[in-house]
């Protein structure tokens, strides 16, 4: 896509710290990382998010992204994977990326550790319903 920041990206018109890519994806440092190593992981073809991502190339994402993973686990003491979806969710830029934060002992970084909201048993009985109903 034309303005998309990723796919300048990767077309290398905007430069960035790339420690990986291939043909179909591409990884490079968060500029403003939560953590030492923060890298994301693109697919070089636009695609918002992950539920529109054609299977085939989500599955070379992830290789991609486990690939990155294995050397980030070698440089720290933990990681987390993180995907972002939609505004609600905080994803900022719409180009499907993956984010791979290295968590290190002395310094760690709760990326779920908020306040949780108090669901009663129905409303438990209520979304599964509908999310196995959907998923039918
Ligand atoms: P998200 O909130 O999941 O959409 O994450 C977008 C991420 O992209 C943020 O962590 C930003 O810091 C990062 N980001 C934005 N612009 C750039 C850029 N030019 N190079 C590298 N990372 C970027
Ligand atoms: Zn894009």
């Amino acid at each position: 896509m034309q303005d998309c920041l990723f796919c300048k990206i990767a077309r290398k018109e905007i430069p960035a710290n790339v420690v990986y890519e291939d043909s179909n994806t591409i990884a490079f440092l968060d500029i403003s990382p939560a953590s030492k190593g923060h890298t994301l992981v693109i697919p070089k073809k636009h695609c918002e998010t992950l539920d529109k991502m054609d299977d085939k190339e989500l599955n070379v994402l992830i290789s991609t992204v486990k690939k990155v993973s294995k050397v980030i686990s070698k440089i720290c003491d933990g990681y987390n994977v993180l995907q972002n979806n939609n505004r609600a969710a905080g994803q900022l830029v719409d180009h499907v990326h993956f984010h791979i934060i290295p968590q290190y002992k002395e310094s760690p970084i709760r990326v779920l550790e908020k306040s949780k909201p108090e669901i009663s048993k129905e409303e438990m009985n209520q979304i599964k319903e509908r999310i196995k109903t959907l998923l039918k």
